[in-house]
């Protein structure tokens, strides 16, 4: 009865050893660099970005553009453009390469053009829709959703009622991607392509 007692305490330790590290898998973060945080566009959209991510079990931390965050693991940099020249990905609000590296180039001035009183709602699909490309370590779009590559007048409407989301399969890619660590491919290799491709949203 005893041996059966400590047969069971010890397996009840296991399942909370695993059940962690299952939880740890489960739980990837983001740390996103990203600057001028004290422009309230910019803010309502982290927020908006925050609550897709939220949704999916992945936390985002926004940070400054310090040399600590552009060095910690799974940390995304977005650069903000304020004057995008016009010969630069015509009609694109972001790109980024995730084979490149983990930042994201955002066309700020064409994202306020767009979103006019509702930039920061774009703003933070934009920002959602590039942090998942790094995450995921593959450019590839998807036919519904977030990782659209042209959003339509519905899409921008599902935004505003904050319906837009991702799919089941880009969700798994998310997080298969954090898991692995993005910045680490090693054991994730056959899950990326062999050439960088750049994303573009117009
Ligand atoms: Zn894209």
């Amino acid at each position: 009865m005893k041996f059966i007692a400590a047969v069971t305490v010890v397996t009840s330790i296991a399942a909370t050893i695993q059940g962690a590290a299952f939880q740890m898998r489960e739980r990837p973060e983001v740390t996103v660099c990203m600057d001028r945080n004290a422009d309230s566009t910019i803010f309502g959209a982290q927020a908006i970005a925050s609550r897709i991510y939220d949704r999916i079990g992945i936390p985002i931390h926004w940070s400054r553009r310090t040399p600590e965050c552009t060095a910690a693991r799974n940390s995304i940099v977005v650069d903000l453009l304020d004057e995008t020249p016009p010969t630069q990905h015509p009609g694109s609000l972001a790109v980024s390469a995730p084979f490149q590296g983990k930042d994201i180039v955002l066309y700020y001035d064409r994202v306020r053009a767009m979103g006019r009183n509702e930039s920061s709602i774009l703003l933070g699909y934009v920002l959602a829709h590039e942090i998942a490309h790094i995450a995921r370590g593959i450019i590839r779009h998807s036919d519904e959703g977030i990782l659209k590559s042209h959003w339509d007048g519905r899409d921008r409407s599902s935004m505003r009622g904050t319906v837009l989301h991702f799919t089941e399969e880009d969700i798994d890619l998310i997080r298969r991607g954090l898991d692995c660590g993005y910045e680490f491919p090693q054991g994730c290799k056959e899950a990326r392509p062999a050439r960088s491709v750049r994303s573009k949203i117009d």
